[in-house]
């Protein structure tokens, strides 16, 4: 099945879709966004990144031109049009469209939407990383399309091999490009707050909840790069890439010296996503 796009109100085939030139996305990146994966036609996490994509706009003071409710109805048509189950479903709503003047025009925000078939990772890879200084602005709790720092550290990372780059703020270590980053050390996650220096993950927050049922004890802290590297173990977590190791960073072998905590984990997060989007 081909990928598929809508935007205000208009389907197609996500390669013939087009915007208009004056989307003020297109010259500002100037709206917000989430991603989800689905799987059996089932929209995961839906609500909380509803929430979030909301919470986001009114950081920005952007109107999303319709209520949840119907939002959620859109998103639910998206995936129903697919007929493969196991997707990724994007949307964004940019601030309008208007000739380029930096003031908020006049008018109401777009809705735009994209699905595409996915083939889940496979979570028993074990993962390389770089470290890279965050340049990235102080409002990174808001999900943006600014991406440009994220999308220069990422090539960096892939450019040298590696799955992400692990980001710090003058060694305070923050997230990834996009995704967030936890350790293990002496049986306790600990885990960068949520603060303006990071994006709140959906995932995260599974994360912190499978801690839970594991006795796992959660720190949300401030660590930087050298507890990162002494750590007893690292990962990412994110919606649609779910839970992966790390086991070396710049190029230095780290983590992986809690396997029994990671696997119980990593299962957890996974086996979350399966229960909720099994039919
Ligand atoms: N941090 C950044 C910078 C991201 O871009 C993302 C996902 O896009 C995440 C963290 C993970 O967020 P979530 O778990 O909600 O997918």
């Amino acid at each position: 099945m081909q990928a598929i796009g809508y935007y205000n109100g208009e389907y197609g085939p996500l390669e013939e879709m087009k915007i208009p030139m004056l989307d003020r996305a297109v010259y500002y990146g100037d709206g917000v966004y989430e991603a989800t994966p689905t799987r059996n036609g089932i929209i995961y996490a839906l609500d909380a990144h509803i929430d979030r994509l909301y919470r986001s706009a009114a950081y920005l003071s952007i109107t999303v031109p319709m209520d949840k409710q119907t939002l959620e109805c859109e998103l639910k048509r998206m995936v129903a049009l697919m007929d493969t189950g196991d997707n990724v479903l994007y949307w964004q709503v940019s601030r309008g469209t208007a000739r380029r003047a930096h003031p908020f025009p006049e008018g109401h925000a777009n809705l735009m939407m994209m699905i595409t078939p996915y083939t889940f990772p496979d979570l028993s890879e074990q993962v390389r990383c770089i470290t890279r200084e965050d340049t990235r602005f102080l409002h990174c709790n808001i999900k943006t399309l600014n991406l440009i720092p994220s999308v220069m550290a990422m090539q960096a990372a892939r450019e040298r091999g590696c799955y992400e780059a692990i980001l710090h703020r003058n060694g305070r270590v923050t997230e990834c490009s996009k995704s967030n980053v936890h350790i293990l050390k002496d049986g306790c996650l600990i885990s960068a707050p949520a603060d303006n220096l990071i994006l709140a993950g959906i995932a995260r927050s599974h994360l912190f909840e499978v801690c839970g049922h594991l006795g796992i004890q959660v720190v949300e802290r401030a660590y930087d790069v050298r507890e990162l590297m002494e750590a007893d173990e690292i990962f990412t977590t994110s919606s649609t890439s779910f839970i992966h190791r790390v086991t070396s960073v710049d190029g230095i072998a780290a983590g992986g010296r809690d396997s029994a905590r990671f696997e119980a984990l990593r299962d957890g997060v996974w086996g979350r996503f399966v229960k909720a989007t099994d039919i």
